[in-house]
């Protein structure tokens, strides 16, 4: 098939240049499957999806735009990988523009999207004939989903998925043969390589491990219950930055909180333990984090919901884009420092200029992070400056203000 796409990473204006908008793995799963479909092993009609072709995991959207014409169910994590299929989808004229709303675009157009919480309660109307997997870099999230595929995968339907072949391990390839069936893989091309995997006959779904659960005391020395997603950070026990940050946190009673970057959300359930009237915000760009923070709210405070918000987003651009943008006097951070394979600060460095331009004046951003990662110097270019307020051996906990 010779079709050419232009690609970018969301957000286009903050990637690195070199930084590609697929890899060998993308390009090996779709020569296969159009050498599949030129030998007409199967048939999907266009139009409708009706779930006969699903893509699972896809970084930039670079397989949901080859595979449009398809109409695939295409289900993701996350919040950037969703972006940067649709923008990639407009870009390349494969999708309907006059939908003002760009989220709700998606719903109507050639690629149909689901976050991977919605997937895991959806059936599709059709058994799938072809499901494509990018192996994704939690294995917990693999299982997740190689566990809701046990709902409606026939013998009948081809399981692919690809991945670089540093990613392609024993214990990949064990989830295969435990949740799915006999499992074999091609050789390696270009760094990648594929696995094929046979649904067994009559798979019954097995019981999922997630969200696992452990518990941790507030700062007020309340016991909390954590619930955690499948592609939730921390999800064995609580990270050791945010253990020093319960540890030392404070929120004030009229306090409007961002827990940035908020995982299963233990920030934002603590600052309600310190004060119950506080509006805490919680955002993250994994779907499976924004609904372990709810679940975890509803855990700990559930008479404590409507104080509560969850939001997709990329930093804090889904916030900064509203109209009306809310008051936040105080946002807390436990930066990530990796996504989507590429080890950065630059999500550090944006959620740090993105808290100083959400902040009110005099708001505060805490942030805690590993010593080595001088995020102190950061801090200072951005606000001027940034004081110790707690550390141990291998953590520093740092507050600045915004003047
Ligand atoms: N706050 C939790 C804690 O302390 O346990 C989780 C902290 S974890 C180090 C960083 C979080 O940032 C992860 O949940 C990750 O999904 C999220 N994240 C990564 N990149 C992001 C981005 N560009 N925008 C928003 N959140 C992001």
């Amino acid at each position: 098939a010779d079709r050419q796409f232009s690609l970018i990473r969301y957000p286009e204006k903050h990637q690195h240049i070199s930084l590609q908008a697929w890899d060998s793995a993308d390009e090996l799963i779709i020569e296969h499957i159009e050498s599949l479909l030129s030998e007409g092993a199967f048939q999907i009609g266009t139009g409708e999806s009706d779930g006969s072709m699903m893509i699972f995991n896809d970084d930039f959207g670079a397989l949901g735009c080859w595979f449009s014409h398809l109409a695939p169910y295409w289900i993701s994590d996350s919040y950037i990988s969703l972006r940067s299929l649709h923008e990639n989808l407009k870009a390349n004229q494969l999708l309907d523009t006059s939908d003002t709303d760009k989220l709700n675009a998606l719903k109507t157009a050639p690629v149909q999207t689901l976050t991977s919480v919605e997937s895991s309660t959806f059936t599709p109307a059709k058994a799938p004939q072809i499901i494509v997997v990018k192996v994704p870099r939690a294995l917990a999230l693999l299982e997740q989903q190689l566990i809701d595929l046990q709902k409606y995968i026939t013998p009948d339907t081809q399981i692919i998925a690809t991945g670089k072949v540093k990613a392609i391990t024993k214990s990949v390839l064990n989830l295969f043969e435990r949740y799915i069936g006999p499992t074999t893989t091609s050789l390696a091309k270009k760094k990648s390589r594929l696995i094929f995997a046979s649904p067994r006959p009559s798979l019954k779904q097995a019981d999922s491990p997630y969200p696992t659960r452990w518990q941790c005391k507030s700062t007020t020395g309340i016991t909390l219950t954590i619930d955690n997603l499948a592609n939730t950070f921390a999800r064995q026990s609580l990270d050791i930055g945010a253990r020093i940050m319960l540890e030392h946190m404070t929120v004030s009673a009229n306090d409007v909180v961002v827990d940035l970057g908020c995982g299963n959300g233990v920030l934002g359930v603590n600052a309600l333990s310190l004060a119950p009237d506080a509006k805490v915000i919680f955002v993250d760009e994994s779907y499976m984090a924004l609904e372990s923070a709810r679940l975890n709210v509803l855990n700990n405070f559930p008479d404590k919901i409507d104080q509560c918000e969850f939001v997709a987003s990329n930093c804090l651009e889904t916030l900064l884009q509203r109209e009306y943008k809310p008051a936040v006097t105080k946002i807390l951070c436990n930066p990530p420092f990796h996504q989507q394979n590429a080890i950065t600060d630059h999500i550090a460095w944006q959620m740090f200029t993105d808290s100083r331009d959400l902040l009110i004046k005099s708001g505060h951003l805490v942030v805690v992070g590993n010593r080595h990662l001088d995020y102190h110097i950061k801090l200072k270019k951005l606000f001027g400056g940034a004081k110790v307020l707690a550390s141990d051996k291998k953590f520093v906990i740092l507050g600045t203000a915004k003047r």
